[in-house]
């Protein structure tokens, strides 16, 4: 386990453009506010989404593609450093018109609505390659 202290140095609260992209609207606000690490929260509503599974066996992700309206029941995530771009790691569980939910890691959604609570923190998170995973991990 690697672990450090962090100091939240600001919150924010953001409403997400309708039709933009889900998680490029939270790395917009990471990076608006100059978040060097953050953690979020959010709720709302997209109009289609790509969720990515991640196999274990095989170290690759695999997408999975909604055409159709879907609540975003809960999502949540964090901002770090990826290369030189700060990356929203986020996940989501994703309901339909039934109230059937599907979750995972959300690559991509078109926002209907969406509601961020972000908490930024003062120390920087940066990910690298990790062998034995494949993910991009914190250092
Ligand atoms: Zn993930």
């Amino acid at each position: 386990m690697h672990y450090r202290a962090v100091d939240a140095t600001s919150e924010y609260v953001a409403r997400l453009e309708t039709g933009a992209e889900w998680r490029a609207e939270i790395e917009t606000l990471a990076e608006e506010v100059e978040a060097e690490a953050a953690w979020f929260t959010a709720l709302g509503a997209v109009q289609d989404a790509e969720l990515w599974f991640y196999d274990q066996e095989e170290c690759e992700y695999y997408p999975i593609a909604f055409d159709e309206p879907l609540e975003v029941a809960s999502c949540v995530g964090n901002v770090s450093w990826l290369e030189d771009d700060r990356f929203a790691h986020t996940h989501a569980v994703l309901s339909d018109d039934e109230g059937t939910t599907y979750a995972g890691h959300l690559n991509e959604a078109t926002v209907w609505a969406g509601e961020v609570h972000m908490r930024v923190f003062e120390e920087p998170l940066e990910r690298e390659y990790d062998e034995t995973t494949e993910l991009d991990l914190w250092l």
